[in-house]
C-alpha cells in the first residue's frame, strides 16, 4: 500500500514511523495572550497539528506561531508540544545526550538499547579524559574511578551497563525487553550522579551565597539606622 505520510520520529514508541496529519487547527481568535517565552498556548495566532503515528496508533500533538506558520504537508517541523520530547539537563554533555537519543530510538529492540547505552557510558569515559576505544571500556570505568572522576557505586552501575551492552551485541541477541527499563533507569541514575547532581548543588551554593549576602546587606541597613536613631534622639 502505498502511503504519502511522512516517516517522522515517534517518542511514543521511539520509531521512525509515518504519521497521518488528521486535523489542523488555525487558532486565530486575536487578543494579546500568546506568550512565546512563557510558552503558554493560547487562543491567539497559534496554529495546531493533530498526528497519528501508524506505528503504535498514539496522537503527537504540534504547534507554531503566528511568526513562522508551517504549511500543512510539513506539520513535523513543527514544535512537538505533546508527547514531551527529552529535554536533556543542561549540564550533562552533548555527545552522551546524543547517544542517549540513538538509544531512545531503538528502545523497542532491547539488544540493540543495551549496546547504544553501552556507547553513551564509553562517551561519558571520553568525556572525563579516559578513551575507552579497543574494547577496554572495563579499565577505562576502573581508572575513572581510581581517579576519583567517579564514585564506586556510579563504577559499578556502568560496569552492568557495559556487561548488558555486551551481551546485546552478541549475534543471538540476549537481552530481554523486560530489561530495557532496567538498563534505563541505571543510566539515568548515572547521569543523575555524575552531571545533574553537582550542577544543582552548585546552584544551591551560590542561592545560599546571594541569599546571605542579602541577608547582611539587610542587617547592616537596620543596623545604620538604629545607629541614626540613637545619635539624633540621645
Ligand atoms: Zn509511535
Amino acid at each position: 500500500m502505498e502511503s504519502n505520510n511522512p516517516i517522522v520520529f515517534c517518542n511514543l514508541c521511539n520509531n521512525y514511523a509515518p504519521q497521518r496529519l488528521v486535523h489542523s487547527q488555525a487558532a486565530t481568535s486575536g487578543g494579546d495572550t500568546f506568550r512565546l517565552r512563557e510558552r503558554r498556548f493560547e487562543l491567539s495566532g497559534a496554529y495546531y497539528f493533530v498526528a497519528v503515528c501508524e506505528t503504535c496508533k498514539g496522537i503527537l500533538l504540534y504547534w507554531t506561531g503566528p511568526e513562522n506558520p508551517t504549511k500543512a504537508e510539513v506539520f513535523y517541523e513543527a514544535e512537538l508540544v505533546w508527547p514531551k520530547p527529552y529535554t536533556p539537563h543542561k549540564s550533562v554533555p552533548k555527545e552522551v545526550v546524543d547517544r542517549y537519543s540513538v538509544a531512545l530510538r531503538v528502545k523497542d529492540h532491547a539488544d540493540s538499547f543495551a549496546v547504544e547505552i553501552r556507547k553513551a557510558i564509553e562517551s561519558m569515559c571520553i568525556q572525563k579524559g579516559v578513551d575507552p576505544s579497543r574494547g577496554r571500556l572495563h579499565q577505562a570505568i576502573e581508572k575513572l574511578r581510581k581517579d576519583e572522576l567517579i564514585s564506586q557505586e556510579i563504577a559499578e552501575i556502568a560496569l552492568a551497563l557495559k556487561e548488558f551492552g555486551n551481551e546485546g551485541a552478541h549475534e543471538r541477541g540476549e537481552i530481554k525487553s523486560q530489561q530495557v527499563p532496567l538498563i534505563e533507569e541505571l543510566f539515568l541514575t548515572i547521569i543523575d550522579q555524575v552531571y545533574v547532581s553537582p550542577d544543582e548543588s552548585e546552584r544551591m551554593r551560590k542561592r545560599i551565597t546571594d541569599a546571605q549576602k542579602k541577608a547582611k546587606e539587610v542587617t547592616r541597613i537596620s543596623d545604620e539606622k538604629r545607629k541614626n536613631h540613637r545619635t539624633n534622639y540621645g
